[in-house]
């Protein structure tokens, strides 16, 4: 579709119309212009025969008749679904179990004042490192009587699943409570493209698309947006009256600008007031205006948008119309604040970083931490969106860090502590920080850096190889010196090279490089990276470094709120495989690795909806419901084919958010402030286009640092701070390696725990941690020394783990560091003193004994489980599906039936190398077991594989049931019975042939028969 030429432009009056003609101010008429300049002002019902509003009367016929989902509204319903078909969902429902450490007793729910949903676009597991959802509930916690849950968007195959059950997608997965029970929900947006995620789940929760619906309904909660993403979200405020919409807009009530430590307390704080006092959502909403931070209601300021009319020549009836620029924004209501100032909370030490985070039931990120050491960045890099929109640079003391680290610590069980900042290297306590972090902490993990701080700072890189980094990743983003002059960089290429120079003499082992692709490359600049990488592989031989190096390429994103707003969109324009097939071959020629992190799809469909503006929102439902798409990571082929389809309809097109902007362009977020003026964005991008920078403003050794006028600090003191900025002075290299010294010498406690069958379905590492957060929680001292979780009985990686959902007995072993302070307070006896204490920290699991240096994990030669399968399997079948697969896995055995008992004797001279030694077939007791009809008792050995005999029991089409089977580990037994021969049974007086290494039941004098024998009480 191409552009029409702007022979006409149609709209509403311009506000100099309307002054000069108020008796036309409220209606709405469309202006023509003609070539002369002449303007004609006709009633807009004379258009109503042209294709765009034919084409929106189609999308809105599409649209409006949508009425929200009958969801189940009842948290009993929905728990008793749950606990009847969890099998049905992605790794057995687990995402949506909740209850985890940290999270809100739900007894709590039904007496808060205040209950809010924390909504994300993103499944559970790729948001589970994510602070942003954990961070909101622990500010929202501080709020009294509010109570908090999380909800998720459900992985691929759980959609179809919840929404023919209705299920709302949006469950509270700790309460089970639908949306509608909540008084707010406020979804946290990371990034653009979760975005497109947005109209299904709100539909399929049963909550109405549109603000002026949900206002009039009292039984639907608020619906607010904040997080990294929250200033790019204006394709989420439509549709407009001017597409003929009628007063249908916004996806969202209200909007948070920037940073939620003081804006979501004082939100919550009004709206706990307001329902109190009996306020309806629209009042609520407007005495957000003027008292929270931050606070932006779109639908309380009007963008205004040109029409553009092809076949002028014509009469107007005939004229075919396609939608221009945004031509006007201004505010609708005296009260609210234009723009709309985003929150910046200037003092960090003031407010307090991620400390209760719940612990996941995820592997990826289990006793792993972020701190927030600091906030915003002090460079200009013009691509990103985090430098303008979160400036100043702003850091947190190390005091207040360091008591942080502490409460993080015990409450989520870490061991891994990650300094959460765009540039961990740019903080002026980095080595005293570095220094007390690494005492504490098992490991400390150190993200991204800037080439250039590294490049004047060897030690830097010294102190990384001592911490065990062994991986470090690095923008170069351009190609050229040229290029990154472009995206403002300030990087040169000999910093580049001196930094890598100190990285590979350190013996790092993988260096990921990262490049952006602008679209401006020529021949120079593919000459120049070529030399490099030439010269990196030089460097690489040189110092006999074995480093895998990884150049891993980005196509660039021209972010609103940036320089770049104003940049024709190259990538998103054309694909730029030519110009990757090129850095690709140069790359490759010195035995470089090269990824791409992103395809040409997945740039447009951000850049489109980062530009878009409120005209998207009827082809954003379109696409999210009618079509039906739901973004899990990448963006197919056929929806930008799609998208193209809806921006024709809407009489839209792509060129026109793509193209090059003038300084005096409308955009659809100029209705909201972030702290850099518009005219300073412009200035840069001028300078940008000439491939011109100036040196950042903080303060660092040979650069006079100085401000630049961005506008960002309130005061000349906040820049003076900034232009004056110096970095502490290193430690002593011997300090760091006394700590490195002190850390080989452990202390290792062992804990022997009953995992509930509540908890069978969490990995195994999750009950690691959680014994560690409640020996840290009972025991605050033991805090600075406890490092990790090293062992477990069973499987402690997911892999293996993946398959065993087997609760009842576990053994752990955590590891202290050793001082007079854990040879004190973890020893047997003060140990067993304190067991009480620690148990109530324990959910989900009981703690049966504590040792301390144990020695190593005992060599397990069986495990005695006890399994319990669903009623409908009967002992005839059970006793021909264990007898096939003992037949098959060369069990010799004799089968006896002894008092109601199927026992398989597996024959003594084959014990040695069966995969089953012992198993029995028993009635269950009806009372403890309700579902079950028979158990059966088995002593497997390690090579004994679960899952592969389960599929013999439920055959291929009841394969999803199998995580339905309850497993229990009664008992670890050892190979060599050392300590038992020669003893008898005191049961049944027969010598006993096992040892007993853990075991449930008491079975230190009794032989494994008897003592899985049940008990007749
Ligand atoms: S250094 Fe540049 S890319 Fe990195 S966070 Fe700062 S502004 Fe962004
Ligand atoms: S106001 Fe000056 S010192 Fe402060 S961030 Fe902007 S350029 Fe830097």
């Amino acid at each position: 579709m191409t552009l029409a030429m702007p022979l006409m432009t149609y709209g509403t009056l311009s506000l100099r119309a309307k002054r000069s003609n108020p008796s036309l101010a409220n209606k709405r008429y469309l202006l023509i212009r003609d070539k002369q300049g002449c303007e004609k002002t006709y009633k807009k019902k004379k258009f109503l025969h042209s294709n765009i509003i034919k084409n929106l009367r189609d999308m809105q016929t599409n649209m409006l008749p949508i009425k929200p989902y009958d969801c189940l509204r009842s948290s009993q319903e929905i728990r008793l679904w749950y606990e009847k078909n969890y099998h049905l969902l992605s790794r057995a429902g687990l995402w949506l179990k909740g209850e985890e450490p940290n999270t809100m007793d739900p007894a709590l729910f039904y007496q808060a004042e205040l209950r809010f949903l924390i909504c994300r676009l993103s499944t559970y597991r790729d948001v589970s490192v994510s602070i942003s959802h954990p961070l909101v509930a622990q500010i929202a916690q501080e709020v009294a009587g509010v109570f908090t849950d999380f909800a998720f968007l459900p992985p691929p195959k759980d959609l179809g699943v919840m929404t023919d059950a209705h299920i709302p997608l949006w469950v509270g997965t700790t309460t089970k409570e639908p949306p509608g029970a909540f008084d707010v929900l406020g979804i946290s947006n990371s990034f653009v493209l979760e975005l497109l995620n947005l109209p299904k789940l709100l539909h399929f929760s049963g909550i109405p698309l549109f603000k002026n619906e949900r206002m009039m309904r009292s039984d639907i909660p608020l619906i607010v947006l904040g997080g990294a993403s929250a200033a790019v979200t204006s394709v989420l405020h439509g549709p407009t009256q001017e597409q003929d919409f009628g007063n249908t807009c916004g996806l969202v009530d209200a909007v948070f600008l920037g940073e939620g430590e003081y804006s979501l307390k004082q939100f919550l704080e009004i709206v706990k007031r307001g329902k109190s006092a009996g306020l309806s959502k629209s009042e609520i909403l407007q005495a957000c205006h003027g008292k929270v931070d931050g606070f932006y209601e779109p639908d309380k300021y009007e963008h205004r948008y040109q029409i553009v009319v092809q076949n002028p020549a014509g009469t107007p009836m005939e004229a075919e119309i396609t939608q221009g620029n945004l031509l006007e924004i201004s505010p609708k209501e005296p009260y609210v604040s234009y723009p709309v100032r985003s929150a910046v909370v200037y003092d960090l030490d003031q407010v307090k970083t991620l400390e209760t985070g719940p612990i996941w039931y995820e592997t990826e990120g289990l006793g792993a931490g972020s701190l927030q050491i600091s906030s915003g960045c002090p460079c200009f890099c013009s691509f990103c969106a985090e430098s303008w929109e979160r400036k100043p640079y702003r850091e947190r003391s190390l005091l207040k860090l360091l008591e942080a680290l502490k409460a993080a610590k015990a409450q989520q069980g870490l061991d891994t502590v990650a300094l959460f900042s765009f540039n961990f290297n740019t903080h002026s306590e980095l080595y005293p920080m570095i220094l007390s972090f690494y005492r504490e902490m098992d490991s400390v993990s150190l993200k991204s850096q800037r080439f250039d701080l590294l490049s004047a700072d060897r030690f830097l890189a010294e102190v990384q190889q001592v911490i065990g980094k062994t991986t470090v990743s690095c923008g170069m983003e351009g190609i050229s010196e040229r290029l990154r002059r472009f995206l403002h960089k300030n990087l040169t290429e000999e910093q580049i090279y001196k930094a890598c120079e100190y990285l590979l003499e350190r013996g790092i082992r993988e260096l990921k490089i990262f490049l952006i692709c602008t679209g401006l490359e020529q021949a120079e600049d593919f000459e120049e990276f070529g030399r490099f990488v030439k010269r990196l592989d030089d460097l690489k031989g040189m110092s006999g470094s074995n480093v895998r190096i990884i150049f891993s390429l980005t196509p660039l994103y021209y972010p609103p709120h940036t320089p770049l707003q104003f940049h024709e969109c190259l990538t998103a324009i054309a694909d730029i495989k030519k110009i990757s097939r090129a850095i690709e071959r140069i790359c490759k020629l010195q035995n470089m690795e090269f990824r791409e992190s992103a395809t040409h799809e997945e740039i447009w469909m951000t850049q489109l909806l980062a530009m878009g503006d409120r005209r998207l929102t009827a082809a954003l439902i379109r696409s999210s419901i009618t079509d039906g798409f739901v973004y899990y990571n990448a963006i197919p082929k056929q929806i930008l084919r799609n998208w193209r389809a809806y921006l024709m309809e809407l009489g839209l097109s792509e060129e026109n958010y793509f193209c090059a902007k003038g300084k005096d362009h409308v955009f659809p977020w100029d209705d909201i402030d972030l702290g850099i003026s518009k005219k300073f964005l412009w200035e840069e991008h001028e300078r940008s286009i000439h491939f011109q920078e100036r040196e950042y403003c903080l303060g660092r050794p040979h650069v006079e640092a100085r401000c630049l006028g961005c506008g960002a600090c309130p005061t000349p003191a906040q820049i003076k701070k900034l232009t004056h900025h110096t970095i502490s002075q290193p430690f002593l290299m011997e300090e760091i390696l006394r700590i490195t010294a002190s850390k080989r010498n452990k202390r290792i406690l062992r804990a022997v725990v009953e995992i509930e069958s509540t908890l069978r379905l969490a990995p195994k590492r999750f009950v690691g941690v959680a014994i560690a957060r409640a020996l840290m929680l009972a025991i605050p001292e033991v805090v600075p020394y406890y490092q990790a979780v090293s062992s477990s009985m069973q499987y402690l990686e997911e892999e293996s783990a993946i398959a065993d959902f087997t609760h009842g007995m576990n053994v752990y072993h955590l590891s202290f560091l050793s001082h007079d302070t854990t040879k004190k307070l973890l020893d047997n006896e003060s140990l067993s003193l304190r067991l009480n204490r620690i148990q109530e920290h324990c959910r989900g699991f009981r703690i049966r004994e504590c040792m301390v240096d144990p020695g190593d994990m005992p060599e397990v030669h069986g495990i005695l489980y006890k399994i319990c399968l669903p009623a409908e399997f009967t002992a005839p079948f059970l006793q021909q599906k264990l007898g096939a697969y003992l037949h098959a896995n060369y069990v010799r055995h004799t089968l006896l039936k002894r008092e109601g008992q199927t026992i398989f004797q597996v024959d003594p001279k084959h014990r040695k190398n069966a995969v089953v030694l012992y198993a029995r077939i028993d009635k269950t007791h009806r009372t403890k077991e309700a579902d079950t009809e028979f158990s059966l008792y088995m002593l497997a050995s390690r090579r004994f594989r679960m899952q592969e005999f389960l599929e013999a029991c439920y055959g291929f089409e009841r394969r999803r049931e199998i995580v339905r089977t309850q497993i229990e580990a009664l008992g670890y037994y050892g190979k060599n019975p050392v300590l038992q021969q020669g003893a008898q049974c005191t049961s049944c007086h027969t010598p006993i042939s096992e040892a007993f290494l853990f075991s449930q039941s008491s079975g230190e004098n009794r032989c494994l028969f008897c003592s899985t024998q049940p008990n007749p009480h």
